[in-house]
């Protein structure tokens, strides 16, 4: 087993987010990811690389071992199942909401409602706990138009301010689950270099704690 570790990050929005804490922990990538095309990238630390890919890869490539830790969101981990990861640290950063939504003052009427989501095993799993049937349909985005053009009841997404439902003549209705981003980690990387990984998280750890003290203090 290669002695080097390696860190999957998620790209887009949630990237933007890990690099401060990222340098904060003291990892700096050897160049600027932003600028860059390329995928794998050296870091000030010797036995560390990066490699960026999208967000809803990368529980695959630590479950898998290609990466021994990840950046994830917990929807993406959620919706994944994430079986045989060790998610040991809360990195407290993209925080946002799960939940379903639909148009304002509208009730689900349907005995079988349906629901649009990028997030069908999460969906399934939800409205089978609550008892209710749901017929949901997968779509890859857009999704506050599928009850304004009657293509579903109801949807599930990712929320934060609310402004992008609101903008659409829809509310949130029911929370799902609370979601901030994890850091992730192949359990055989966990026992087989433990030496390396008990460190960085140690690092980690302590920028998360950092920022907590900072804020209780502002
Ligand atoms: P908002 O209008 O602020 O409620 O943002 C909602 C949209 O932004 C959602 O449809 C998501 O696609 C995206 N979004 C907001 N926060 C996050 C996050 N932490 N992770 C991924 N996507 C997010």
């Amino acid at each position: 087993m290669s002695k080097q570790l390696i860190l999957a990050l998620s790209k887009g929005r949630i990237l933007d987010e890990t690099l401060p804490l990222l340098a904060d922990a003291g990892i700096v990538p050897g160049e600027d990811l932003g600028k860059s095309r390329k995928l794998l990238f050296d870091t000030n630390l010797p036995d560390v690389k990066l490699v960026v890919i999208r967000a809803t890869d990368v529980p695959t490539y630590v479950q898998l071992g290609a990466a021994d830790l990840g950046v994830a969101g917990k929807d993406v981990l959620l919706e994944h199942g994430a079986e045989g990861l060790y998610e040991p640290l809360d990195l407290e950063i993209a925080r946002c909401k799960l939940m379903t939504a639909g148009i304002d003052g509208s009730q689900p009427a349907r005995a079988r409602r349906r629901v649009a989501t990028k997030f069908v095993n999460v969906a399934r799993r939800y409205y089978a706990e609550q008892g209710i049937q749901a017929e949901v349909i997968k779509l890859y985005g857009a999704l506050e138009l599928a009850p304004l053009m009657n293509l579903a009841d109801e949807i599930v997404d990712i929320v934060d301010t609310g402004n992008t439902l609101r903008a659409n003549g829809m509310s949130p209705r029911e929370l799902i689950a609370p979601i901030s981003t994890r850091l992730v980690v192949n359990q055989a990387s966990m026992t087989m270099k433990h030496v390396r990984i008990k460190p960085l998280l140690a690092r980690l750890e302590a920028a998360v704690q950092q920022r907590h003290a900072a804020d209780v203090s502002a």
